[in-house]
């Protein structure tokens, strides 16, 4: 199956007992046993749910994997990456990654004895350079998240299997979804998801998904998924798998959108630097190009005027932009990053990266491409 068809039927069957096409929602926490121990395949909720599984073979379908996890939210499924390590062992990520993500490293797992080391994945070399004998992870977002970085994904996961082929390597999808680009073909080991930006796509549940294309690495996730619980409900399932039956035409508009944003935003003489990687003075435009099918609807900028004030004034000005958390659904967002999604990180080291308070980032939706514009030219000049 191509990738449409894969988002539509992609590890889905007409449920068995009642030809239902869509899976039933099971909103069950146990399942019957005949007589102990010989059950259906399911037996906790915990461990497996139909409807769950329904959406698990879709999720490893679209990435082109074997085995797909769904968690309760997108953090829960990091945490579960970072579970399969042990203290001492040493995790190398990006140095702009998603303010979450930052935060599970640094205030939770470093407690825990993982040790982290941060590098511009801008260029290969610096992740090999920072390769010792207790690198077990490389931790990769591309495009990341606010400033639109991308990180070549195969020469990364080539050049650090050849160092080590135990190392695992990690990327989250969240921003560029496998409609872009499927990490697991690249080379990686395991594409995380917050599935609650562009799969789910109509900002109504939280939820975090694994997608893994080996054996024993699925036996691992699946262990601690089940061991520590923090499993997707049967209910946010369902509408995860209705989600990602259109991923692809929102996809399309999403990018088609983002193109003429980003366009607009850098023709705007109140914008200064427009972050996006599909224009080409992008540095990694070449390498986008080769590992993205198109280039996504996020979309990050500057202001000119770089006070607070003037920022605040765009983000309070737009109407059809709502001003909040998340991106990746269907309508159109608007956020800070210094006191939303990157708040988290302490000043130092956003300053360090360019997060300051001109950088506004959007999450484009799929609405009227003229109301878009409309809205963002309103709220640029009052
Ligand atoms: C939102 C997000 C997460 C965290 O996912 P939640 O579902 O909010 O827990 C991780 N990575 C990226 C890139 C995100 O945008």
């Amino acid at each position: 199956m191509k990738f449409n068809t894969k988002t539509i039927h992609g590890g889905q069957k007409p449920e068995e007992a009642t030809g239902s096409v869509m899976p039933p929602v099971f909103l069950t926490s146990t399942f019957a046993q005949s007589s102990p121990g010989n059950h259906k395949g399911y037996a906790y909720g915990r461990g497996t749910n139909p409807t769950r599984t329904a959406l698990e073979n879709s999720f490893a379908a679209i990435e082109n994997g074997t085995h797909g996890f769904a968690f309760a939210s997108g953090m829960a499924a990091i945490d579960c990456v970072l579970r399969l390590l042990k203290p001492g062992d040493e995790v190398i990520a990006g140095d702009d990654l998603y303010g979450g993500t930052y935060r599970m490293f640094t205030q939770l797992f470093q407690k825990y004895g993982l040790e982290f080391s941060y590098v511009d994945m801008d260029d290969v070399k610096n992740v090999s350079d920072a390769i010792t004998q207790k690198t077990k992870l490389i931790w990769i977002e591309t495009p990341t998240n606010p400033l639109m970085k991308i990180a070549d994904i195969e020469s990364i996961s080539s050049s650090v299997k050849e160092v080590n082929s135990n190392i695992i390597v990690a990327v989250d999808n969240t921003f560029a979804t496998p409609y872009l680009q499927k990490p697991l073909d690249l080379g990686a080991d395991i594409v995380m998801h917050s599935a609650t930006k562009y799969l789910g796509g109509h900002s109504d549940l939280l939820m975090g998904a694994l997608m893994v294309k080996d054996e024993k690495l699925a036996k691992e996730i699946h262990f601690i998924q089940f061991a520590a619980g923090a499993i997707a409900a049967p209910m946010d399932s369902f509408l995860a798998l209705r989600g990602i039956k259109t991923l692809h035409i929102r996809m399309q508009r999403h990018c088609e959108n983002g193109k003429a944003v980003a366009k607009f935003l850098k023709n705007h003489p109140k914008v200064g630097e427009v972050y996006y990687p599909g224009f080409k003075d992008h540095p990694n435009h070449e390498v986008a190009t080769k590992q993205m099918k198109d280039f996504g609807g996020m979309v990050s900028f500057r202001l000119k005027d770089q006070s607070k004030e003037v920022a605040f004034q765009f983000l309070e000005n737009t109407q059809i932009f709502t001003l909040a958390e998340s991106l990746g659904g269907v309508e159109s967002l608007v956020n800070h990053p210094v006191t939303m999604s990157h708040g988290s990180i302490p000043e130092k080291e956003r300053l360090k990266v360019g997060i300051t308070d001109s950088l506004i980032r959007l999450s484009v939706g799929i609405e009227d491409i003229e109301d878009l514009l409309a809205d963002l030219e309103f709220a640029l000049n009052t």
